[in-house]
């Protein structure tokens, strides 16, 4: 089985723990450089990214985590996807560069907080997984501006990608683990 590390310094990592088990992987929860050791891939939470950024220092973790993703897989979910991103605006803000892409926080304004869509994903995403739409939880979410060239789209939304993939990783600006379909979890599993 996959070992699946959870960076638990904040945000909805219980729910992810019970997305990753359902789906068949392992889960370790990371608040320390050590617990990064053996994992197969480390997937960043949801959450509020300026809060982890600032919990990824006083914790001395933004640099072993960042040499641990240019080694293995990350999967990031909203937050997690700003944190993976080259380029965060409003405001900018460190990231670890992972996915050639810029993010814009908070993109949808103060009055929608949150929303749901059906989203139809890409050929390409009921190749590796199953058909059918995802329905995806924005909540506080980033909107993706730009891709760069080596980046993949699985799925947009209302004009903008929503579910990208450079290489090993994975990144989305919704919340799959909010929903009881675990093929996006199911998907970084395989990456692993
Ligand atoms: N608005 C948050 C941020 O900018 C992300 C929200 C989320 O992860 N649900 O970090």
């Amino acid at each position: 089985m996959k070992r699946v590390g959870i960076l638990a310094l904040q945000g909805d990592f219980e729910r992810h723990q019970k997305a990753v088990e359902s789906a068949g992987g392992v889960v370790f929860l990371v608040r320390r450089a050590e617990e990064l050791n053996g994992l197969d891939g480390l997937i960043l939470p949801g959450g509020e990214s300026t809060t982890m950024l600032k919990l990824l220092e006083d914790e001395k973790l933004f640099a072993p985590v960042r040499e641990f993703c240019q080694r293995r897989p990350a999967f990031g979910t909203c937050a997690g996807a700003i944190l993976l991103a080259q380029e965060v605006s409003n405001p900018s803000q460190a990231s670890f560069g992972l996915i050639d892409m810029a993010v814009e926080r908070n993109a949808y304004g103060r009055q929608i907080d949150s929303h749901v869509l059906a989203v139809h994903p890409e050929p390409e995403f009921a190749r590796r997984t199953s058909e059918g739409d995802l329905e995806c939880v924005f909540i506080r979410a980033p909107i993706i501006r730009r891709v760069g060239a080596d980046v993949r789209v699985l799925a947009s939304a209302e004009g903008a990608p929503v579910l990208v993939e450079q290489g090993p990783h994975l990144a989305a600006t919704f919340h799959p683990e909010l929903t009881p379909d675990l093929r996006v979890h199911q998907l970084f599993l395989k990456k692993l």
